[in-house]
């Protein structure tokens, strides 16, 4: 990995643009540069073969000045510290954002999951669960679903948990299934939240969304519903990638076809018989689109790219989806991008309300968990964009300032600077 694309280093810059940006006491990036603590545990996995398999895991969590550590858990080949370090950091500022009281963590593993069979996933989620249970806690550390990770592996962590512990307590992890602890609208909420942000963006460009062209990277449970709720808001979504392919349907996909192509096709959108063509994974980034929305992984768009994507809109479903490089690019081509912190920030948002309902036994409507996260994030975004125009800085700057401020003051009032 070349260095400017080490994530970590990338949030580090990003940080203390937007500190040297407000004029910030030295003290704030000082303490914000760092994760408090990084946690990596060996988990021996006994396989279906006999044999014992040890995976690497991570647990960062980054600051809790403001509230307890929170954050995903990503199952990729591609984990590593740094990478785990870097979106910690972001998960701080994303919950400063939208004002949810929570400091940032994330945890991985080393694994690709789809190697697993269902027996070793299991053990090697409790395994993982066993191996963090010291450090996390329904007050302390509450991990979710990222990459790799879902609803299921949340309920098995959950329940391995509760029997090392010997409590009751549901909101340890959330992004739980429905059916144990979690909550509705849960699986929805950030690619909700990522068709809101570009809705919102549209708005203040005064593009109408109404047979806008939008391409997604990525179809994922991010991806899927931000292209399902997107064309639910009247765009038309054009071209879908994944690992695979990029497929591209003028007319707009039906994205409920597509949703029910993936279970029916190892999760795979190649071979999708609706669409007009099938293209190389690589090329949905530059395609002519009004609103392109990367909801895959890290540095996807590129220096190299950057000068290439005909989008007006990016909406980032993925973290550290652009780099620094190109999100300078962007900048000075007048492309309007809502940074990941706050454009993904849906999910943590609504892990929030599932933590609320947990600790509180409440259930809560899916009209009321959807109605208050749109609220939520469109009065961030109104309250970023102002800032954005008032500093004569981009979206990504204004969100990490915004944070920032909210987090100084817990860092003050704590008595720490
Ligand atoms: N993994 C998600 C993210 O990157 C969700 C985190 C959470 O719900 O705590 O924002």
């Amino acid at each position: 990995m070349a260095n400017g694309n080490n994530p970590f280093l990338m949030a580090q810059r990003q940080v203390k643009s937007a500190c040297d940006k407000l004029g910030t006491e030295e003290a704030v990036y000082e303490i914000l540069k760092n994760p408090q603590r990084v946690v990596e545990v060996a988990i021996p996995v006994k396989m279906d073969d006999g044999s014992v398999k040890t995976f690497i895991g991570y647990r960062s969590q980054h600051n809790n000045a403001v509230g307890p550590y929170k954050g995903g858990l990503r199952f990729h080949p591609d984990v590593n510290m740094d990478e785990v370090k870097a979106l910690s950091t972001w998960m701080t500022f994303k919950c400063g954002v939208v004002g949810v009281p929570y400091g940032g963590g994330k945890g991985g593993v080393i694994v690709d999951h789809r190697t697993l069979s269902e027996g070793e996933y299991e053990r090697l989620s409790r395994g993982y669960a066993r191996a963090i249970a010291p450090v996390i806690g329904e007050k302390v550390d509450i991990p979710a679903p990222d990459v790799g990770t879902s609803g299921k592996v949340m309920a098995w962590m959950t329940d391995e948990y509760e029997r090392a512990t010997g409590e009751f307590a549901p909101g340890v992890f959330t992004g739980k299934p429905v059916e144990f602890y979690g909550s509705l609208g849960r699986t929805e909420a950030t690619g909700y939240g990522v068709a809101i942000m570009a809705r919102a963006a549209a708005k203040k460009m005064h593009l109408p969304l109404e047979g806008a062209k939008v391409a997604v990277q990525g179809f994922g449970n991010v991806g899927s519903y931000a292209a399902l709720y997107i064309s639910q808001m009247g765009a038309k979504v054009v071209a879908v990638s994944d690992s695979t392919c990029t497929l591209v349907d003028e007319g707009g996909f039906h994205i409920k076809s597509l949703m029910e192509h993936l279970k029916n096709n190892d999760n795979n959108l190649t071979g999708y018989a609706g669409a007009d063509k099938e293209l190389h994974r690589d090329e949905l980034l530059t395609l002519d689109v009004d609103i392109l929305m990367p909801c895959a992984l890290e540095n996807q768009i590129t220096a190299e790219n950057a000068h290439d994507i005909k989008a007006k809109i990016i909406s980032e479903g993925a973290n550290g989806p652009t780099t620094i490089e190109a999100d300078e690019i962007l900048d000075e081509r007048g492309v309007v991008v809502v940074a990941d912190i706050l454009a993904n920030a849906g999910g943590v948002t609504v892990s929030y309300f599932e933590w609320i309902q947990n600790l509180t036994r409440d259930i809560w409507t899916f009209e009321k968990v959807q109605e208050k996260q749109a609220e939520l994030m469109e009065n961030a975004f109104a309250e970023i964009w102002d800032l954005k125009e008032e500093k004569k800085t981009n979206i990504r700057n204004a969100a990490f300032m915004i944070s920032i401020r909210r987090i100084e003051q817990a860092l003050r009032l704590r008595g720490l600077i």
